[in-house]
């Protein structure tokens, strides 16, 4: 039996016609087999508890095989790569299934390596197991973390050769949002002018899934400030994490505000605002610091796409969406400062907040101290702070600073602290770890590692899950290549 039988597939996207997508078959993987599932992705699309079982699921997951309702298709977009006007790309190795009537609401499915499409310039149409555990990995410990992210279902894998710097295998994973829809989208149509289809694009974006904007005196107004300040919340919670995108292109931007595209990301170890996480960004356009300027970069090529949807002047029309695009920083300033209010465990607002907070990145930096295990070391302070004052090469600042952070913080604050910063994040060398068992067909360091992340603010079982990287770490390199 079918383990999505029970489910209704909608598929509203593909009722938007051929302008936006090709359909085609996934070219399935050969001789297929499980790498991981996520349960609590499973959950939340309300699959039968023994889908893992049912040999349809392996099939179907592995590009082998289409169920009654799934319309497979490939959709195009184009996007700025690095700043630059990239041109046509597309889904080059994702495939949408269709959309799933869901407990929680309707959700997409993907395949992501299910074969080339129309949309694969020079691409294979495949993805490695290597980058397939990351992003897997990765959707599944943002979502437990908090940060709004697409998820990942499983991973199904193959001896199937994949060429990158070296001789790989494929894999394919099956990722899961309400839309994946993406900047791209849109900057697509606008800029081969065919405005019916934009428009067409922006009308059925707002009636499935920004409704409220429909009635505004001009919705592709009220859409933009809607994304923009959804942006802005995204963005926010990336830098409370340390989480470095590593290709913020517009073509890997959501619509809804998702952290998407998993590739060269990375958590900061040593905290460097200057840290870049991609190998492949020689110029550190994407370093953590300028995170939240390009977001904002990101939305005015989104708002540039609009500008043939409004009526009247260009000019004036420009202005109007440059103004919902402006909302975007008050909300990111407000949401970032919030969000290091709670990190800090301050609790109210007083107006040497942001400066605290400021002062205590500028020691962090000062002393390269680990983004994620300071913060869980000032979560105990209060009543240790010895291990927070070695993070810190120059302890009379270090003291100073904690006596300023004293006299703020208020009775209760490491409950709070613990509960909003994480012991555990994905370390670059943790998903090494699971990646080389996995390359010798070990799979259980990624079910392991799965489950300690999603539990991110417990103490974890195993302590170098918690600790400081070891120091091969320093030896890895994440790349374009995936
Ligand atoms: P990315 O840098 O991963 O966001 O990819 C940029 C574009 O290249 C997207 O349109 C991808 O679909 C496409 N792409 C990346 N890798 C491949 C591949 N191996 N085969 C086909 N298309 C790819
Ligand atoms: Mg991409």
């Amino acid at each position: 039996m079918n383990p999505f039988d029970g489910l209704a597939w909608t598929n509203r996207f593909a009722g938007l016609g051929p302008d936006f997508f090709t359909e085609l078959p996934a070219q399935g993987l050969p001789d297929p087999h499980w790498v991981a599932q996520s349960p609590d992705c499973a959950q939340l699309l309300g699959l039968p508890a023994d889908w893992t079982t049912r040999p349809e699921a392996l099939a179907a997951l592995s590009g082998n095989g289409a169920w009654p309702g799934m319309q497979p298709l490939a959709s195009v977009y184009s996007g700025h790569q690095f700043g630059v006007w990239a041109g046509q790309l597309g889904d080059g190795r994702a495939l949408w299934l269709g959309e799933l009537d869901t407990p929680s609401g309707p959700q997409e499915l993907q395949l992501k390596g299910g074969g080339m499409t129309p949309y694969s310039r020079r691409g294979d149409g495949r993805a490695v197991l290597r980058s397939s555990i990351r992003e897997f990995l990765c959707s599944e410990a943002m979502a437990a973390l908090g940060v709004p992210t697409t998820r990942a279902l499983c991973i199904t894998g193959s001896r199937l050769p994949v060429i990158r710097e070296t001789v790989e295998t494929a894999a394919v994973v099956t990722r899961v949002a309400p839309s994946f829809i993406r900047f791209g989208h849109f900057e697509h149509f606008a800029h081969h002018d065919q405005l019916d289809a934009l428009r067409r694009l922006v009308d059925w974006f707002i009636a499935h899934h920004a409704p409220e904007c429909a009635d505004a005196p001009e919705p592709a107004v009220a859409l933009l400030r809607k994304v923009s300040l959804q942006t802005a919340d995204l963005i926010a919670h990336w830098q409370a994490v340390g989480f470095c995108h590593g290709v913020m292109n517009t073509d890997n931007m959501s619509m809804l505000g998702l952290t998407l595209d998993y590739g060269p990301f990375g958590f900061m170890d040593a905290f460097n605002p200057g840290h870049v996480c991609n190998h492949s960004d020689d110029r550190g356009r994407y370093a953590y610091a300028r995170q939240p300027a390009v977001a904002f970069w990101n939305l005015h090529a989104l708002a540039q796409a609009f500008v043939p949807l409004l009526e009247g002047e260009q000019e004036a029309a420009g202005e109007r969406l440059l103004e919902a695009v402006e909302a975007y920083r008050g909300r990111f300033a407000e949401q970032m400062l919030g969000r290091l209010r709670a990190k800090l465990g301050l609790e109210g607002e007083d107006a040497g907040d942001q400066a605290l907070a400021d002062d205590l990145l500028k020691l962090m930096a000062a002393s390269s101290a680990d983004f994620t295990i300071t913060f869980r070391r000032l979560s105990r302070a209060l009543s240790q702070p010895e291990p927070l004052r070695d993070m810190f090469i120059d302890r009379e600042a270090a003291d100073a600073w904690l006596a300023r952070w004293r006299a703020r913080v208020t009775p209760g604050a490491e409950a709070r602290m613990l509960a909003i910063n994480p012991a555990v994040v994905l370390r670059n060398h943790l998903a090494e770890g699971a990646i080389r068992a996995a390359q010798q067909q070990d799979f259980t360091e990624i079910e392991r590692l799965l489950k300690v992340l999603s539990r991110p603010f417990d103490e974890p079982a195993v302590p170098s899950d918690a600790a400081l990287p070891p120091d091969w770490a320093s030896t890895l390199e994440v790349s374009c290549s995936s």
